[in-house]
Protein backbone atom coordinates (compact mmCIF):
# COMPACT_ATOMS: atom_id res chain seq x y z
CA UNK A 1 0.00 0.00 0.00
CA UNK A 2 2.97 2.13 -0.50
CA UNK A 3 0.51 4.10 -3.28
CA UNK A 4 -1.64 5.24 -1.12
CA UNK A 5 0.75 6.41 1.26
CA UNK A 6 2.72 8.36 -1.37
CA UNK A 7 -1.09 9.82 -2.23
CA UNK A 8 -1.92 10.77 1.13
CA UNK A 9 1.84 12.57 1.72
CA UNK A 10 1.14 14.75 -1.71
CA UNK A 11 -2.10 15.59 -1.18
CA UNK A 12 -1.09 17.12 2.54
CA UNK A 13 1.52 19.12 0.42
CA UNK A 14 -0.85 20.07 -2.14
CA UNK A 15 -3.37 20.59 0.52
CA UNK A 16 -0.81 22.89 2.57
CA UNK A 17 0.49 24.65 -0.93
CA UNK A 18 -3.38 25.55 -1.83
CA UNK A 19 -4.40 27.12 2.07
CA UNK A 20 -0.91 29.25 1.86
CA UNK A 21 -2.04 30.79 -1.74
CA UNK A 22 -5.25 31.72 -0.40
CA UNK A 23 -3.68 33.15 2.67
CA UNK A 24 -5.02 30.84 5.02
CA UNK A 25 -2.91 28.43 7.55
CA UNK A 26 -2.71 24.74 6.28
CA UNK A 27 -4.29 23.69 9.91
CA UNK A 28 -7.76 25.43 8.69
CA UNK A 29 -8.54 23.05 6.03
CA UNK A 30 -9.52 19.16 7.16
CA UNK A 31 -8.81 16.28 4.86
CA UNK A 32 -11.94 14.12 5.30
CA UNK A 33 -10.55 10.88 3.42
CA UNK A 34 -13.62 9.46 2.04
CA UNK A 35 -13.47 5.37 1.81
CA UNK A 36 -16.77 4.01 0.01
CA UNK A 37 -16.20 0.78 -1.35
CA UNK A 38 -12.93 0.27 0.05
CA UNK A 39 -12.12 -2.25 2.57
CA UNK A 40 -9.99 -1.98 5.96
CA UNK A 41 -6.09 -3.45 3.68
CA UNK A 42 -6.62 0.34 2.05
CA UNK A 43 -7.59 2.40 5.30
CA UNK A 44 -5.21 1.00 7.82
CA UNK A 45 -1.94 2.63 5.83
CA UNK A 46 -3.59 5.69 6.43
CA UNK A 47 -4.76 5.20 9.71
CA UNK A 48 -1.11 3.79 10.78
CA UNK A 49 0.57 7.47 9.56
CA UNK A 50 -1.76 9.07 11.88
CA UNK A 51 -4.72 10.11 9.99
CA UNK A 52 -8.02 10.32 11.49
CA UNK A 53 -10.81 11.89 9.69
CA UNK A 54 -12.55 9.83 7.16
CA UNK A 55 -15.97 9.41 5.34
CA UNK A 56 -18.37 7.39 4.18
CA UNK A 57 -21.77 7.44 2.16
CA UNK A 58 -23.59 4.76 3.24
CA UNK A 59 -24.92 3.94 6.66
CA UNK A 60 -24.86 -0.03 6.56
CA UNK A 61 -21.35 -0.07 4.48
CA UNK A 62 -19.80 2.03 7.29
CA UNK A 63 -20.95 -0.61 10.17
CA UNK A 64 -19.84 -2.79 8.64
CA UNK A 65 -16.09 -1.62 8.63
CA UNK A 66 -15.46 1.22 10.77
CA UNK A 67 -16.14 -0.54 14.45
CA UNK A 68 -13.57 -2.90 14.33
CA UNK A 69 -11.29 0.22 13.07
CA UNK A 70 -12.39 1.98 16.04
CA UNK A 71 -11.35 -0.08 18.44
CA UNK A 72 -7.63 -0.47 16.81
CA UNK A 73 -7.63 3.09 16.13
CA UNK A 74 -8.40 5.34 18.96
CA UNK A 75 -9.56 9.19 17.70
CA UNK A 76 -11.55 8.45 14.69
CA UNK A 77 -13.59 10.97 13.18
CA UNK A 78 -16.26 9.34 11.21
CA UNK A 79 -18.30 11.43 8.53
CA UNK A 80 -21.59 10.54 6.83
CA UNK A 81 -21.64 12.22 3.39
CA UNK A 82 -23.97 10.72 1.96
CA UNK A 83 -27.91 10.97 2.12
CA UNK A 84 -29.67 9.74 5.57
CA UNK A 85 -33.03 8.23 5.54
CA UNK A 86 -34.65 8.43 8.84
CA UNK A 87 -34.83 4.99 9.29
CA UNK A 88 -31.19 4.71 9.37
CA UNK A 89 -31.08 7.55 12.12
CA UNK A 90 -30.41 5.47 15.36
CA UNK A 91 -27.61 3.06 13.47
CA UNK A 92 -25.86 6.99 12.11
CA UNK A 93 -26.11 8.50 15.46
CA UNK A 94 -24.55 5.80 16.91
CA UNK A 95 -21.56 5.02 14.64
CA UNK A 96 -21.13 9.30 13.16
CA UNK A 97 -19.33 11.82 14.62
CA UNK A 98 -20.48 14.25 11.85
CA UNK A 99 -23.34 13.93 9.85
CA UNK A 100 -23.13 16.31 6.95
CA UNK A 101 -26.43 15.66 5.18
CA UNK A 102 -28.97 17.24 7.09
CA UNK A 103 -31.83 18.80 4.47
CA UNK A 104 -35.43 17.69 5.88
CA UNK A 105 -37.56 18.09 8.73
CA UNK A 106 -38.17 14.58 9.15
CA UNK A 107 -34.33 13.83 9.34
CA UNK A 108 -33.34 15.97 11.94
CA UNK A 109 -36.44 15.44 13.97
CA UNK A 110 -35.33 11.63 13.94
CA UNK A 111 -31.52 12.73 14.28
CA UNK A 112 -32.68 14.89 17.59
CA UNK A 113 -35.02 11.98 18.64
CA UNK A 114 -31.65 9.51 18.76
CA UNK A 115 -29.71 12.11 19.53
CA UNK A 116 -31.21 12.36 22.97
CA UNK A 117 -32.24 8.67 23.56
CA UNK A 118 -28.48 7.61 22.84
CA UNK A 119 -27.01 10.75 25.13
CA UNK A 120 -24.81 11.03 21.86
CA UNK A 121 -24.23 14.23 20.19
CA UNK A 122 -22.34 14.17 16.35
CA UNK A 123 -21.76 17.18 14.78
CA UNK A 124 -24.38 17.92 11.52
CA UNK A 125 -23.66 20.14 8.66
CA UNK A 126 -27.01 21.09 6.16
CA UNK A 127 -26.36 19.62 2.81
CA UNK A 128 -27.29 22.62 0.28
CA UNK A 129 -28.35 21.82 -3.43
CA UNK A 130 -26.43 24.76 -4.59
CA UNK A 131 -27.22 24.03 -8.06
CA UNK A 132 -30.96 22.60 -7.33
CA UNK A 133 -30.35 19.81 -9.35
CA UNK A 134 -33.97 17.74 -8.93
CA UNK A 135 -32.45 14.30 -8.47
CA UNK A 136 -29.87 15.66 -5.95
CA UNK A 137 -30.51 15.59 -2.17
CA UNK A 138 -30.00 19.24 -0.32
CA UNK A 139 -31.84 22.38 1.07
CA UNK A 140 -32.14 24.81 -1.79
CA UNK A 141 -29.81 28.02 -1.14
CA UNK A 142 -32.53 30.46 -0.71
CA UNK A 143 -33.82 28.16 2.36
CA UNK A 144 -30.80 27.64 4.28
CA UNK A 145 -31.49 30.41 7.10
CA UNK A 146 -35.24 29.24 7.29
CA UNK A 147 -34.51 25.63 7.76
CA UNK A 148 -31.61 26.31 10.19
CA UNK A 149 -34.08 28.21 12.51
CA UNK A 150 -36.80 26.17 11.97
CA UNK A 151 -34.88 23.34 13.25
CA UNK A 152 -33.18 25.14 16.01
CA UNK A 153 -36.51 26.16 17.14
CA UNK A 154 -38.52 22.89 16.81
CA UNK A 155 -35.89 20.27 17.43
CA UNK A 156 -33.21 22.27 19.73
CA UNK A 157 -30.51 21.47 17.31
CA UNK A 158 -27.46 23.49 16.63
CA UNK A 159 -26.01 23.05 13.15
CA UNK A 160 -22.51 23.29 12.82
CA UNK A 161 -21.99 23.63 8.87
CA UNK A 162 -22.41 23.38 5.57
CA UNK A 163 -21.51 21.11 3.15
CA UNK A 164 -22.68 20.75 -0.86
CA UNK A 165 -21.66 18.19 -4.50
CA UNK A 166 -21.58 21.10 -7.12
CA UNK A 167 -23.32 19.32 -9.96
CA UNK A 168 -20.50 17.77 -12.31
CA UNK A 169 -21.04 19.44 -15.72
CA UNK A 170 -20.89 22.86 -14.23
CA UNK A 171 -17.96 25.21 -12.73
CA UNK A 172 -17.49 24.52 -9.58
CA UNK A 173 -16.22 28.04 -8.45
CA UNK A 174 -19.62 29.55 -8.26
CA UNK A 175 -20.92 26.80 -6.53
CA UNK A 176 -18.24 27.14 -4.02
CA UNK A 177 -18.30 31.19 -3.70
CA UNK A 178 -22.51 30.35 -2.62
CA UNK A 179 -21.64 27.89 0.24
CA UNK A 180 -18.75 30.02 1.82
CA UNK A 181 -21.54 33.46 1.51
CA UNK A 182 -24.24 31.26 2.77
CA UNK A 183 -22.30 29.94 5.80
CA UNK A 184 -21.03 33.58 6.33
CA UNK A 185 -24.37 34.71 6.42
CA UNK A 186 -25.74 32.50 8.82
CA UNK A 187 -22.09 32.48 10.77
CA UNK A 188 -21.62 28.82 10.60
CA UNK A 189 -17.66 28.22 11.39
CA UNK A 190 -17.97 24.97 9.09
CA UNK A 191 -18.16 24.79 4.83
CA UNK A 192 -17.35 21.37 3.57
CA UNK A 193 -16.93 21.23 -0.47
CA UNK A 194 -14.27 20.17 -3.04
CA UNK A 195 -13.57 16.74 -3.92
CA UNK A 196 -10.83 15.03 -5.46
CA UNK A 197 -10.80 17.19 -8.91
CA UNK A 198 -11.70 20.57 -7.39
CA UNK A 199 -10.21 20.84 -3.89
CA UNK A 200 -7.80 23.23 -4.18
CA UNK A 201 -10.07 25.45 -5.75
CA UNK A 202 -12.30 24.79 -2.24
CA UNK A 203 -10.12 25.74 -0.66
CA UNK A 204 -9.20 29.23 -1.89
CA UNK A 205 -13.22 29.38 -1.75
CA UNK A 206 -12.86 29.21 2.24
CA UNK A 207 -13.34 25.16 2.30
CA UNK A 208 -12.16 24.08 5.70
CA UNK A 209 -13.34 20.51 4.95
CA UNK A 210 -12.44 18.71 1.83
CA UNK A 211 -13.73 15.34 0.88
CA UNK A 212 -11.27 13.50 -0.93
CA UNK A 213 -11.24 9.54 -2.50
CA UNK A 214 -10.08 8.44 -5.54
CA UNK A 215 -7.35 11.04 -5.61
CA UNK A 216 -6.45 8.97 -2.77
CA UNK A 217 -7.24 5.77 -3.02
CA UNK A 218 -7.68 4.88 -6.56
CA UNK A 219 -10.77 5.08 -8.76
CA UNK A 220 -13.66 3.14 -7.29
CA UNK A 221 -15.07 -0.07 -8.99
C1 LIG B 1 -17.55 9.93 -3.12
C2 LIG B 1 -17.75 11.28 -2.54
C3 LIG B 1 -16.68 12.18 -2.44
C4 LIG B 1 -15.28 11.88 -2.95
O1 LIG B 1 -15.25 11.91 -4.32
P1 LIG B 1 -13.87 11.75 -5.13
O2 LIG B 1 -14.15 12.39 -6.43
O3 LIG B 1 -13.56 10.31 -5.20
O4 LIG B 1 -12.83 12.50 -4.36
C5 LIG B 1 -16.95 13.41 -1.86
N1 LIG B 1 -18.17 13.74 -1.40
C6 LIG B 1 -19.21 12.90 -1.48
C7 LIG B 1 -20.54 13.32 -0.95
C8 LIG B 1 -19.04 11.64 -2.07
O5 LIG B 1 -20.10 10.80 -2.13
Amino acid sequence: MTDGITAYGSMNEHIAAAAIKAGRAPESVTLVAVTKTHGPELIRPLLEAGHRVFGENRVQEAQGKWPELRKAFPGIELHLIGPLQSNKAREAVALFDVIESVDRDKIAAALAAEMKRQQKSPKLYVQVNTGLEPQKAGVPPSEVGVFLKRIRHEHGLELEGLMCIPPAEDQPAQHFALLARLARENGLAVISMGMSGDYEEAIAHGATHIRVGSALFGARS
